[in-house]
């Protein structure tokens, strides 16, 4: 039962090719030629481009 390394290394962020805001409380974070999205409300919301 061991974790994939992927999943460790992305920390519960959604990957997609492409990230989009879902409410009014995400905003996008550029980091490292990456594209983050973070909630306020709602942690389901995070995601990772690329
Ligand atoms: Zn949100």
């Amino acid at each position: 039962m061991s974790i994939p390394n992927l999943l460790t290394q992305t920390r519960g962020f959604k990957v997609r090719t492409s990230v989009k805001k879902f409410c009014k409380d995400c905003y996008m974070v550029r980091r490292k030629g990456r594209v983050y999205v973070y909630c306020k409300s709602n942690g389901k919301h995070k995601q990772r481009q690329g």
